[in-house]
């Protein structure tokens, strides 16, 4: 998949839109999802022009790949969750229903959290 320049995270990335930022570094933004599904509920990108996991660690350079990553970690870190725990994912595609063709991965916590999937789906 072509990546889209005119997606909402690479404006946000741009500096077009604003967003409310939680950690900013060289190869990381994370910032706190528009409409949260939990407590906390903060999206981590990397500052790159990826669309999903596969393009991006099939074409990313290693340091970003191991800045993008380090930074989810510290993210999580930051916001006190590694204690009482919290989930990662990233959405690929359309049956993972991704919205937003930037490579993100969400971190959910602040409360328990729940089986992983919707039972049936
Ligand atoms: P996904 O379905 O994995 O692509 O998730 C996209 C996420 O981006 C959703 O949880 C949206 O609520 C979130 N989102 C969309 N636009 C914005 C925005 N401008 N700022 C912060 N989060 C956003």
């Amino acid at each position: 998949m072509l990546y889209d320049t005119g997606n909402i995270f690479a404006k946000i990335l741009r500096g077009e839109i604003p967003c409310n930022k939680v950690y900013e570094d060289e190869f990381a933004l994370a910032f706190h999802d528009i409409n949260p599904q939990a407590p906390v509920h903060v999206l981590v990108i990397p500052k790159g022009a990826y669309v999903s996991m596969a393009d991006f660690t099939a074409d990313a350079p290693a340091d970003l790949i191991t800045g993008f990553f380090r930074a989810v970690g510290t993210v999580a870190n930051q916001l006190g969750l590694v204690e009482s725990g919290y989930r990662t994912l990233a959405n690929a595609g359309a049956d993972a229903h991704q919205e937003v063709p930037h490579l993100h991965i969400h971190i959910f916590g602040g409360k328990p959290l729940g089986p992983m999937l919707v039972k049936g789906h």
